[in-house]
């Protein structure tokens, strides 16, 4: 991203999706797919993290640039195809049910120079939200962005950019995990016991996902929680959650909790054995990526300060090296 900046030109979500991928291999495994042009959902990529004992986390994912034009800030979240009345947002929901999964966006946001303009008046700790750590490669639940565009409309960027967590940090085991304070009480037992204690791997994945959903759905006046229980998902880890909707378009809970299973699904193990997926999958999506022993502990002593980005996925022994340095700026 900065070196395209650098060159005076944006990047393109495909470049940096790629670099970001071939960077952080073979931490990361994935694989991609020449996929239907036509295909409304064919630039999106599934990501999985698969622990060691097979407990798995999967995200329908879309690659977006936070866009700076002039003073404004943006995301297009809601751009629509000519022809076609529904929005790439509302499409990107929908389309995450296909493989009962939540849908996600990565965001590419640059360095803090090229968001030395970006205002938000919300707090992070004692950080700008502009100048945040390692939130150059960010990740937001779709629902975020739902309730961005419905709230903020044109600056729903900024919003969104605010909610993003950077992808490093979503399954960090060095990062405190605070107990998520669920709007309704009586919550069955595993379900509550996710909410409240600390996750490790794909659990924690979800749970870092959910957290901001949660926060929203606590912020809403749409009433008490609902507690009549959702239909439960087959292979599901959570069988027994509320069918809430609170002001989101979807059962929220359902939606961010359904990819969170026992087992890796067998188009996943396909990518980990080397096989091809079967054209149910390999048919709507650009790729897969698979986080394998997503559950590993880190490994890394330090971490880093003073608005460095890197292009590292998780801490690991392998970790691929940074494509380019800040002298001067590593703690
Ligand atoms: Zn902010």
């Amino acid at each position: 991203m900065v070196n395209m900046l650098d060159a005076g030109h944006i990047w393109h979500e495909e470049a940096a999706t790629q670099l970001l991928l071939s960077t952080a291999q073979p931490r990361i495994r994935f694989k991609k797919f020449t996929v239907n042009e036509e295909k409304e959902d064919g630039a999106d990529w599934l990501w999985w993290w698969v622990d060691r004992d097979g407990t798995s986390y999967g995200l329908l994912v879309q690659a977006k640039i936070l866009k700076r034009k002039g003073k404004r800030w943006s995301i297009d979240f809601t751009y629509k195809t000519k022809g076609d009345d529904r929005t790439q947002l509302s499409k990107l929901i929908r389309a995450a049910n296909r493989f009962e999964v939540a849908a996600a966006y990565v965001l590419y946001c640059g360095d803090p120079e090229y968001r030395a303009t970006l205002a938000c008046d919300r707090t992070h700790g004692d950080a700008l939200c502009k100048e945040r750590d390692r939130v150059g490669v960010s990740t937001i639940s779709a629902l975020v962005a739902e309730t961005a565009v419905s709230r903020y409309g044109k600056d729903s960027g900024v919003a969104a950019f605010h909610d993003a967590v950077p992808v490093e940090d979503i399954a960090n085991p060095d990062s405190l995990d605070t107990p998520i304070v669920p709007l309704a009480r009586g919550l069955a037992e595993d379900f509550d016991r996710f909410l409240r204690q600390p996750q490790t791997g794909s659990r924690r994945v979800a749970k870092e996902l959910l957290r901001p959903v949660q926060q929203i759905r606590n912020g809403q006046f749409a009433g008490a929680a609902v507690m009549q229980r959702a239909d439960p998902v087959s292979g599901a880890f959570f069988q027994d959650i509320p069918n809430d909707y609170g002001h989101f378009s979807v059962p929220y809970l359902t939606h961010m909790l359904r990819g969170l299973r026992a087992d890796a699904p067998d188009y996943v193990r396909d990518v980990l054995e080397g096989r091809t997926p079967p054209a149910w999958v390999t048919d709507h999506v650009g790729g897969i990526v698979v986080i394998p022993d997503a559950d590993a502990p880190s490994t890394t002593a330090g971490r880093i300060a003073g608005g460095v980005e890197r292009l590292i996925l998780l801490d690991s022994p392998d970790a691929p090296q940074p494509l380019r340095d800040h002298p001067g700026q590593v703690a």
